[in-house]
């Protein structure tokens, strides 16, 4: 028997970098009544393309950090059940959705 699911939502977002926070951060203007969910692990978010004025000593590295909200679920997807509409993460947890994004970078 599938065991049942720890949270669901209607929009599961893989990720909380620079595609998935603008996306979990768009939509909700447009419905703010709109449940979305971040799966992401890491706890900062780093804008990459400032690190090039990292390189040239024009930009200072801790201004490209940002730590990642408390509202994600720190955790990592591990495993992928479309035909359950569930993602089960690195820790166990079943997450299931009734759509879902998936962008964890390259
Ligand atoms: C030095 C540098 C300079 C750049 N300059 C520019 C520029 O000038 N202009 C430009 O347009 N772009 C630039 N880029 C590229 C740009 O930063 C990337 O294209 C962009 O960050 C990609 O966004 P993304 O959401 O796909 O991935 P990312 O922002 O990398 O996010 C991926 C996220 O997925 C998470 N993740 C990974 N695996 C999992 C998992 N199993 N479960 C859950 N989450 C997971 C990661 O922790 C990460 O937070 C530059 C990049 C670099 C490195």
């Amino acid at each position: 028997m599938t065991k049942a699911p720890d949270f669901h939502h209607q929009l599961l977002v893989v990720s909380g970098g620079n595609a998935g926070l603008s996306v979990a951060a768009q939509l909700p203007l447009a419905d703010p009544a709109l449940d979305v969910a971040i799966l992401e692990p890491a706890t900062k978010h780093y804008c990459q393309p400032a690190w090039t004025l990292v390189g040239g000593g024009a930009y200072d590295i801790k201004d490209t950090e940002r730590a990642e909200g408390d509202y994600r679920i720190k955790d990592a997807a591990a495993t992928f059940e479309p035909e359950a509409n569930t993602v089960v993460t690195a820790s166990g947890q079943r997450l299931t959705y009734d759509y879902l994004m998936v962008c964890p970078g390259i």
